[in-house]
């Protein structure tokens, strides 16, 4: 390791030591923490004890609010360590048992991650996580015409970001065989029966709590039929498979629910292999089982079903796991659902799925909403069972707060009108990338005779006023004209400008953004729901990468969408 490298690993350490322990760090304890992630520094630890010393003198001196951000930009997985003491956190999971505890991310690869994924998602994680156990990816993946390979890899990829990992990774379409094998089973106990009455009979006589005919067909047939649907003797719609409960059940998802029917659709995965295909409750009942999941944390939009899947393990005598139910959150404006948003794409209303005013995965993070905020939320709203509506602007707030470190500041002006400084010789200005981490450096741009303000600020601006180009100097205004203003030298007194302004210099960018707003308001589609706006920056902006987080000064966050022949920045809002 290299000097600076050892002296980023203290800060770290010294960092979260501080911020665990209300801004005060113990250098001992860095000591003994850093010898003991790190054994191969023990041979230099006099070197290093009184380097850590110095840094944890030095950290000490910061605020409990710098030492956050400074750590967050620094390894912000050692804040969420540290950060648990100091934000509301996820309460303990009843019945958890240290080494116990398996959880399951359980998505149907039929459309794309959202908000409500990585709530789900992050809540299992971090139970497993907690207590030492583990966690699986599930693709329930049974019905063959709805998935998609495309969507297994957009939920890997949304978990990913989150910062979710997985043990393991099941497809459920994997275990047709072992749920023919039960179903069977189900068959031969008269438990379960073929049905050939027509979708909407089956419905009626569901509401009406009357049986059909086939409910008292023979073992002896209902298995020959069994075995001619798997030899493909019946078509799609011809036939379901029911189980055998209660017609009269006071839970309609109890009338004798299907658990298989026929889909004649190759699977992505599983090609042809299978057309008779388990329905949602039988497949996950089992696979909880098989699994051996020990906690099902889901949203209680399935609460009608946890009924019939705990009759289905029950039937088989399998054990049950702890459920945890939660609200299912949704984010204010933001419909999540592939009905409502289909059309929109379609018509072109949004660009696509991961338009910056949707709540999709992709979606946030296009606009710059980290992981971190979404983490955050979770363990705020947590486990609750009201209904919770998400508004942007707590999403937005606590973005701001997380990214602020991390976005370094730019100039950036719309409607530019240029002002001439009559007196002045060029020179090379070098402004700082943040004003908190003045070791982040500077951004250099050549200053001439001629700079561009905000049209709005030109505006406000009349003869004789005195006024800052922000770190730079003060001019004065001299005449205000129809190319602009004309101004002089005043000075470098801070006390003397009224106002400080941003400028950019005749060595600009265009600059494109884009600010989203709330796409749907009262239920209506909110017709202004994102602006485009034009202007120029600075030239450092157009060397950035996309996907960097930035503050254009006054305007707000944003995230570099890319920066070709003009920068397009997606704005937070
Ligand atoms: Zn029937």
């Amino acid at each position: 390791m290299t000097k600076d490298q050892i002296l980023e690993l203290i800060r770290k350490y010294s960092l979260a030591n501080a911020i665990k322990y209300d801004g005060k760090a113990n250098p001992n304890a860095v000591i003994g923490k850093l010898l003991a992630e790190r054994p191969d520094l023990r041979q230099q630890a006099q070197e290093i004890v009184p380097l850590v010393r110095e840094t944890v003198a030095t950290i000490n001196t910061l605020s409990l609010e710098k030492q956050i951000a400074q750590l967050q930009a620094l390894a912000p997985e050692l804040l969420d360590v540290s950060h648990e003491r100091r934000v509301k956190q996820l309460p303990p999971l009843p019945g958890a048992e240290m080494g116990k505890v398996m959880t399951r991310l359980p998505p149907e690869p039929s459309g794309h991650p959202h908000f409500g994924h990585a709530y789900a998602g992050f809540i299992n994680w971090f139970y497993a996580r907690k207590y030492e156990g583990s966690i699986i990816l599930r693709f329930e993946d049974t019905n063959p015409r709805l998935v998609k390979p495309e969507f297994y890899d957009a939920f890997r990829e949304g978990y990913r970001w989150m910062g979710i990992d997985w043990d393991r990774e099941i497809k459920v379409s994997d275990d047709v065989p072992l749920f023919y094998k039960r179903a069977r089973e189900l068959l031969e106990r008269e438990d379960a029966y073929i049905c050939f009455c027509p979708v909407d009979t089956i419905k009626e006589k569901r509401r009406e709590g009357a049986s059909c005919p086939h409910r008292d067909t023979t073992k002896e047939t209902n298995l020959g039929i069994w075995d001619d649907i798997l030899e493909g003797k019946y078509s799609e719609g011809e036939l379901v498979c029911r189980l055998k409960i209660d017609m009269n059940h006071e839970n309609a998802v109890m009338r004798d629910p299907n658990i298989f029917r026929i889909i004649d659709s190759p699977h992505p995965f599983q090609g042809e292999r299978f057309r008779l295909w388990p329905t949602y409750d039988f497949a996950v009942a089992l696979e909880d089982y098989l699994n051996g999941i020990s906690h099902i944390l889901r949203s209680n939009e399935f609460a009608s079903r946890g009924e019939l899947q705990a009759y289905i393990r029950d039937l088989f005598d399998l054990s049950q796991p702890i459920i945890q139910e939660f609200s299912r959150v949704s984010i204010e404006g933001s419909p999540v659902s592939k009905r409502r948003i289909r059309p929109l794409v379609e018509s072109g209303v949004i660009s696509g799925w991961g338009d910056i005013r949707l709540a999709t995965l992709s979606a946030l993070r296009n606009r710059g909403i980290v992981p971190e905020t979404i983490k955050e939320i979770t363990h705020e709203v947590g486990m609750s069972v009201a209904q919770p509506i998400i508004d942007w602007s707590l999403i937005l707030g606590i973005n701001r707060r997380i990214i602020d470190p991390l976005a370094n500041r730019y100039y950036c002006v719309a409607n530019p009108v240029a002002v001439i400084i009559e007196d002045h010789q060029s020179v090379d200005a070098a402004l700082p990338l943040h004003p908190d981490y003045k070791e982040r450096g500077t951004r250099t741009v050549h200053v001439d005779q001629q700079v561009f303000i905000d049209g709005a600020d030109a505006q406000r601006l009349t003869k004789g006023d005195i006024f800052r180009l922000k770190h730079l100097f003060n001019i004065r205004v001299e005449r205000k004209g129809r190319k602009g203003l004309s101004c002089t030298y005043a000075g470098e007194d801070l006390d003397a400008a009224a106002l400080k302004i941003q400028w950019v210099t005749n060595d600009s960018v265009p600059v494109l953004m884009n600010v989203p707003e709330v796409l749907y308001i009262d239920d209506k589609l909110n017709p202004n729901s994102l602006k485009v706006e034009q202007g120029i920056g600075e030239r450092p902006l157009g060397t950035l990468e996309p996907g960097t987080l930035v503050q254009l000064e006054r305007k707000g966050f944003g995230i570099i969408k890319s920066a070709e022949t003009k920068v397009e920045i997606n704005m937070t809002g």
